[in-house]
């Protein structure tokens, strides 16, 4: 599954790193970092991830 965030809508809240933090994180510059291309097998915790952001700037796609 591909994996794609909006940095203009994303606020930072974090919400995702905790859903996901395999996937997401921020480096050292404070940014959101997040992994393009995730095996199936991590769906349930990055589908979590894109409900639990308050901005909804997560998009998933096959
Ligand atoms: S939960 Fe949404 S707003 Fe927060 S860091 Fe992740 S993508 Fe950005």
């Amino acid at each position: 599954m591909k994996i794609n965030v909006d940095l203009d809508r994303c606020e930072d809240h974090g919400q995702c790193v905790f859903a996901a933090p395999s996937v997401f994180e921020f480096g050292d510059d404070d940014t959101l970092h997040w992994t393009a291309e995730a095996p199936d097998t991590m769906r349930g915790d990055i589908e979590h991830a894109a409900t639990s952001c308050p901005v909804a700037a997560i998009t998933l796609s096959d």
